[in-house]
Formats: structure tokens, C-alpha cells, sequence
């Protein structure tokens, strides 16, 4: 059976409150509160060969003209489960830590790089261009990355 986080099972609840969050202190209570992995159950090793042979096969071409790369989460969460997770914390928690990059143009810079994710799908890009996936269609998420060097 899969699982169901609190904040997919609790979902309006979970809403009402996410759309009351001011400040960084009530999303990390927020963020305390629903998004606590704890109690999550991990992914088998035989889930991860499947869930990652793929994601290889998925990404081996080319996606909207652009290249692609994949990951995946250790949590045996369901797609939709890791979307609402991760795009809420792009789009409510990222934005009020980090404000100056949740609202700055994201292309490559010379000390970082934005990569655009998509969380449903568990694969990312560093060509930043349409902001919906072109495999699900969902809007996805920018993701700020340190240029290796
Ligand atoms: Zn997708």
C-alpha cells in the first residue's frame, strides 16, 4: 500500500495553513509541523534500481530540446506527494528565506547555477527555458546550485 504523508492525507488543513504563512519563522513551523520525514518509509534497493533504470532511460534523449539529469528521493513518497512538498517549499519557503534569488532572473552565473526541477518526475536541467515539464506538463521549480570548480 502507499503511503500517505500527513500533509496529503490532511491536505485542506495543510492549505489553510500554508496560506497563512507570513514569515520565516511561521514557515519553519509550518515546515516542522507536515513536512517532518520522520516515520517516512525508505525506499527499497530494488524500487531505486527500477525508479533509477527509468529515469536513465527517460533522460537519455533529449527533452524539449534541452538535456536532463534525474534523482530521486530516499523516501517512498508518491510523485504527487514529492511535488507538493517540494514545491511548496520552493514557492512558500524559498521565497521568504531567500527573496533576493526567489525573484532574481535564473540563468548561469559565474558563481552559481540555477537548475529548473521537476519534482514529480525526479529530473532536472541546467538549460533554463520552459518553465513546464516536458514530461508531465507541471510547472516546475528552480533549484540554485554552486558552480563546481
Ligand atoms: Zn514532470
Amino acid at each position: 500500500m502507499l503511503f500517505e504523508p500527513r500533509f496529503m492525507k490532511y491536505r485542506e488543513e495543510c492549505n489553510q495553513e500554508k496560506q497563512s504563512i507570513r514569515t520565516v519563522e511561521e514557515w519553519i513551523r509550518f515546515r516542522n509541523k507536515w513536512y517532518d520525514s520522520k516515520g517516512w518509509p525508505k525506499k527499497s534497493s530494488e524500487q531505486i534500481t527500477n525508479e533509477t533504470e527509468f529515469k536513465r532511460r527517460l533522460t537519455s534523449g533529449k527533452l524539449g530540446g534541452r538535456s536532463w539529469a534525474y534523482s530521486y528521493l530516499m523516501h517512498d513518497l508518491t510523485p504527487e506527494a514529492i511535488y507538493e512538498l517540494f514545491y511548496t517549499s520552493y514557492h512558500v519557503g524559498f521565497k521568504l528565506t531567500n527573496p533576493e534569488l526567489y525573484y532574481s532572473k535564473k540563468e548561469a552565473g559565474p558563481e552559481v547555477y540555477w537548475e529548473q526541477d521537476c519534482p514529480f518526475c525526479g529530473i532536472s536541467t541546467r538549460e533554463i527555458g520552459d518553465e513546464d515539464c516536458p514530461v508531465c506538463a507541471r510547472s516546475m521549480i528552480y533549484v540554485i546550485l554552486e558552480v563546481e570548480r
